[in-house]
């Protein structure tokens, strides 16, 4: 499925075909928080690297999040890559360089309504702020990081990979 995105002042706008559109996958990371997560957390689906075109590209920024560990007060730089407006700040999509045939557009940037997923997970709870109410119970799973089971895996396994 063809889908179109855009930041909220339209200085960018872009299209991306994805298969796996569904956004069940709830991320609680500091990362997500602070720069797209106003609910605590913020959700990115995935689409073909090859096939993003985005118009206002001279309005896009690129964001590397510095991931510091306990004893490690430098830490290192997220390989992954947050491109957001520079003009409005939207969140836009997420690459990374370690999986170059995927783009992750987060769903708040795609104006094509998109499939409500049957069930949810939430993920890296070991980094959710105290305040977030985490959804709990029947169509909930809960990761205190990154689930073994990748997107494209997640639609497959039930039978929502969109042709
Ligand atoms: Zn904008």
């Amino acid at each position: 499925m063809k889908l179109q995105g855009s930041c909220h002042c339209r200085a960018v706008r872009f299209t991306v075909d994805s298969h796996t559109p569904y956004p069940y996958m709830r991320c609680y990371c500091s990362i997500c928080r602070k720069t797209a997560g106003g609910g605590g957390f913020a959700i990115n689906i995935m689409g073909e690297a090859k096939t993003l075109s985005v118009r206002g590209k001279k309005h896009v920024t690129q964001f590397r999040a510095r991931i510091r560990g306990q004893d490690d007060a430098r830490g290192t730089l997220s390989p992954g890559r947050r491109h957001f407006c520079a003009k409005c700040g939207s969140a836009l999509w997420v690459a990374d360089p370690r999986w170059p045939d995927w783009v992750y557009p987060f769903a708040s940037a795609i104006d094509t309504p998109l499939p409500k997923p049957p069930e949810e997970q939430e993920i890296m709870l070991d980094y959710a702020a105290k305040w977030c109410a985490i959804p709990e119970g029947r169509g909930h799973s809960h990761f205190r990081e990154y689930p073994k089971e990748g997107i494209a895996d997640w639609h497959a396994k039930r039978n929502l990979t969109v042709k």
